[in-house]
């Protein structure tokens, strides 16, 4: 099996009729680079910030955050790295944020519902990745967002941020590509709007199964009510998917569901552009999207 695979490795990802996916990994910092390197991803389709703020009492600075972002950056040589910014509260608790207790964190403070009300944490990560930015091609990925309006609100944020680093004579990329996870059934619903405000979607299918079902990830008494092929769920991802594509961006999956190779040919067909998964699974998907027909 694992020869068979390695056919695959250093060939582009196309399916049996000829159309190109990107195929990236997630990782969770920089000591995931040396799986994703031999992985064979041709880019990273999520970098989930958060880790870097797990397991520790303080923030991390500015400093210790551009490295961690530049190191992955560099190591990319070019390939696209989508980091998605501060993704803490819910399953993800960090002990330097002194959160309140919630009766439902996962419909409370979290991700980016926490930047827009301490925009002093949001700003230090805005920072440092702007100055990683000119070391490769990074992108910006906001979790949890609901609205038109929180994305107005970062955009702002991001000016600031690129305004600042401009007058101290700081460099970075000035076009980095500004994306939202659809991870909540409002930003499925509403993507028509959201898309003419971004680069890209990435769907958070973890989060967009859980509040569309209303079935709490976390809690294993429910597992076998989790479908993750809900009919409810692939609708949202097709609507998202035209909604894209009607604005002219690309759209990617990035949740578990990514890798679940009995749904790929369903992905292609709605249009999917780009894949993101583990990087045990990178191989085994670009073999199975070899097989698959995309109309
Ligand atoms: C998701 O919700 O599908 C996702 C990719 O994000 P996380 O699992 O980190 O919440
Ligand atoms: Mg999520």
């Amino acid at each position: 099996l694992a020869e068979r695979l390695e056919r695959f490795r250093g060939k582009k990802t196309v399916t049996a009729d000829g159309r190109a996916v990107d195929l990236y990994a997630n990782i969770g910092g920089p000591q995931d680079m040396e799986a994703v390197l031999k992985s064979d991803a041709e880019g990273i389709g999520l970098f989930r910030s958060e880790f870097l703020f797990l397991k520790r009492s303080t923030l991390p600075t500015e400093e210790e955050q551009f490295q961690a972002y530049s190191s992955v950056v560099s190591k990319m040589n070019g390939k696209r790295v989508v980091i998605r910014t501060l993704d803490i509260g819910a399953d993800k608790q960090a002990e330097s944020f002194n959160l309140p207790k919630e009766e439902n964190p996962a419909m409370g403070m979290r991700a980016i519902r926490i930047c827009l009300t301490r925009p002093e944490i949001f700003k230090t990560q805005l920072r440092a990745l702007y100055r990683a930015s000119s070391f490769g091609n990074v992108a910006i990925l906001l979790p949890m967002i609901t609205s038109a309006e929180e994305i107005v609100q970062v955009k702002k944020i991001c000016a600031e941020v690129k305004e600042e680093l401009k007058r101290q004579e700081i460099s970075f990329h000035p076009d980095v590509e500004i994306g939202i996870m659809i991870e909540t059934p409002a930003a499925a619903v509403i993507s028509d709007d959201l898309a003419p405000l971004v680069d890209f979607f990435s769907v958070g299918t973890n989060d967009l199964t859980q509040y569309t079902l209303a079935v709490d990830r976390q809690n294993k008494t429910i597992a076998r009510f989790n479908n993750t092929h809900h009919k409810a769920v692939l609708r949202l991802l097709q609507t998202a998917a035209d909604n894209a594509h009607r604005a002219g961006i690309w759209i990617g999956i990035c949740g578990e569901l990514a890798a679940d190779e009995s749904l790929t040919e369903t992905f292609v067909k709605m249009g999917i552009d780009e894949l993101s998964v583990a990087p045990s699974s990178v191989l085994s998907l670009r073999a199975k999207i070899s097989e698959v027909c995309s109309v």
